[in-house]
């Protein structure tokens, strides 16, 4: 059984969002804890996230996907800049202690020139002090394009974060076909060759999700610009192998193409039909 979902508002809640994605046959979705530019997170409901896992329990649902603030930059030059990010962080685990069969996904951050090092290590100082607290589901990094001073576009820097980080059997990977795409990893013409890649240097046991998007920017760009599928340069073939390879199909997809949710229920609809069960 395919485990999909993408990304939905939840601006009415857990339940809503669940039946939102019951609509369009997915069985799982992704949402940001908070407006994506930060800000404060509106005060849980109980009774919301008790309605919407019990709804989740009878549909089979995948775990959910919750995503970090985009604002949120754990390895930035600025002392506020970072201690924002723990706030928001720490707020976010306590948030999602309520829905335990969760991932919590965060961009790893930029470096701001600062140098890939000082922000793998600025990475795992805030890592180190939110994992202590063993409150929340498992964090994942998601890997990137490259664009700017990001880190994460390399699977050698996330192994160093891992590596780094004290409470590391945490934390885990969301692989992004349009970011690694971009970033400079083949998955079209080279999926088996990237993954073997990925398992040498990070651990296939370490990928938990993938975001599905195509992309609208060519191969090693580091642009980061999503596309609905078949419509960019990685094309449906390429996102058909994806959902069907051996190492990544019983994992939960989630998409984030530019769509409304019609747009998302064809796209779900069309990758159901080429899952081979
Ligand atoms: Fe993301
Ligand atoms: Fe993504
Ligand atoms: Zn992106």
């Amino acid at each position: 059984m395919l485990k999909i979902g993408c990304h939905l508002s939840a601006s009415k809640g857990y339940l809503h969002m669940g039946e939102e994605a019951l609509s369009i046959d997915a069985n799982t979705f992704q949402f940001f804890t908070r407006n994506p530019r930060g800000g404060k997170a509106k005060d849980l409901d109980f009774e919301d996230i008790a309605a919407f896992r019990k709804l989740a329990e009878e549909n089979n649902f995948a775990p959910i996907l919750a995503h970090a603030p985009y604002t949120l930059n754990p390895c930035g030059k600025d002392d506020r800049v970072r201690a924002f990010a723990f706030e928001v962080m720490a707020d976010d685990m306590r948030r999602l202690a309520h829905t335990p069969d969760s991932y919590y996904n965060f961009h790893p951050g930029s470096h701001v020139g600062q140098g890939i090092d000082r922000g793998i290590e600025l990475i795992c100082e805030l890592l180190d002090v939110i994992l202590k607290e063993n409150i929340g589901p498992m964090v994942l990094l998601e890997t990137m394009s490259g664009k700017g001073s990001e880190v994460g576009s390399r699977f050698e820097e996330l192994k160093a974060i891992i590596d780094r980080a004290e409470h590391s059997d945490r934390i885990g990977v969301c692989l992004d076909t349009c970011h690694v795409h971009d970033a400079g990893y083949d998955i079209v013409n080279d999926l088996d060759g990237v993954l073997a890649e990925f398992d040498r240097i990070v651990g296939l046991d370490r990928l938990k999700t993938i975001h599905v998007n195509d992309s609208k920017n060519p191969f090693g760009s580091h642009k980061d610009r999503h596309e609905k599928l078949g419509d960019g340069t990685l094309g449906f073939e390429a996102i058909a192998q994806v959902i069907n390879h051996p190492a990544l199909r019983d994992l939960p997809f989630y998409l984030e193409t530019p769509n409304e949710l019609d747009g998302y229920a064809n796209e779900i609809r069309s990758l159901r039909s080429v899952y081979r069960e």
